[in-house]
This record gives structure tokens, C-alpha cells and sequence, in this order.
């Protein structure tokens, strides 16, 4: 088992940087960061991280999409880790969801996202994947994807009105769930 990093957050000048995309993939130091973002992202109950929120500028993140208290309709999958991703296609459709940031505690925005994507990336033993994901596991990809190139929720969203604090948003939860 990993070991749990400190997550950076908004206004550490890290999450404003492009990270650097990774070679050689089977580096120690690079497999100790995949274990060790794993082990992180699990312990804070998030569904993504990607490694610029611990203050390593890489290509590198974790999608661990799983339904949980704040994402009660989230799909489960397995936390896969995703080196040097790209996006090779995407839907015309955008829509819009809510999402919150690790490194942006207390705030959730509504963000307009691609509902599908085709991408590729390389798997922790260097070999090259393709997968389609839609919906919410897209969402998360292209939230992670944002971190390496130095973007966040907040600049996504089409107006401040589609942000709410975390208390709020729990509120807007529960009067949806009942
Ligand atoms: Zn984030």
C-alpha cells in the first residue's frame, strides 16, 4: 500500500504549471508516485487526482470512478492509472455536471463537459491502452486532464453563478434524492 501525499491546493503555483509527460514509464520513482497517488485519492474518497495536486508535475492520473456520498450515481471501475493520456476524439454534445476539486476544498461548480471521448494512455507497465468513456467517467478524465495543463473547474464554467459551496450543494442533493 501506498503512502497518503499532501494534496496541494488553489494558489500553489504547481496546479497553474504543464506537466511534463513521463519516460521511461517503469522509473521507481514513477511507480512509487502511482502507488502512492492511489493509496492518496482512495484515502481523501475522491474519484480522480492527478499527480500535479501533489505537487508532481507529470502526466499522471488516477480514475477511480465509484459511487459515493457526494456522487451517489457514479459507475465503479477499477482505479486506473493513466500515463501520457491524449484525447483522440470527442462528442459534439457538452453537458453539463457538477464536480468538485481535491485542491479546492468547500467549493463545487457546474461544468460543461464533452458527455463522450475516445483517448489513449499508457497503463503503469508501459503498455498503450484505448478506451471510450462517457458521462461521468468522462467528466473525470477531462477534469484530470485539465491539471496538466495547468486548468481548473473554476475556469470552465460558463458564469459564477454555477458555483456553490459544498454545504449547498449537499443541500440541492438531498432535495433531489427525496
Ligand atoms: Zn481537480
Amino acid at each position: 500500500m501506498g503512502e497518503i501525499l499532501d494534496i496541494i491546493e488553489l494558489g500553489h503555483p504547481v496546479l497553474r504549471e504543464k506537466a511534463r509527460s513521463i519516460e521511461p514509464i517503469q522509473d521507481d520513482r514513477i511507480q512509487r508516485l502511482v502507488e502512492n497517488l492511489m493509496a492518496t485519492v482512495q484515502k481523501a474518497n475522491g474519484v480522480g487526482i492527478a499527480a500535479p495536486q501533489v505537487a508532481e508535475s507529470y502526466q499522471l492520473m488516477i480514475v477511480a470512478s465509484r459511487p459515493n456520498l457526494r456522487y451517489p450515481n457514479a459507475p465503479s471501475m477499477e482505479p486506473t492509472p493513466m500515463i501520457n493520456p491524449k484525447i483522440l476524439a470527442h462528442s459534439d454534445e457538452m453537458v453539463k455536471g457538477w464536480e468538485g476539486c481535491l485542491s479546492i476544498p468547500g467549493i463545487r461548480g457546474n461544468v460543461p463537459r464533452y458527455q463522450a471521448i475516445e483517448i489513449e494512455f499508457y497503463d503503469r507497465f508501459g503498455k498503450r491502452q484505448k478506451l471510450k468513456m462517457t458521462d461521468f467517467a468522462a467528466r473525470i478524465f477531462q477534469h484530470e486532464y485539465d491539471h496538466f495543463n495547468g486548468i481548473v473547474f473554476l475556469d470552465r464554467v460558463a458564469s459564477n453563478h454555477d458555483l456553490v459551496t459544498e454545504k449547498e450543494y449537499q443541500k440541492r442533493l438531498i432535495s433531489t434524492i427525496e
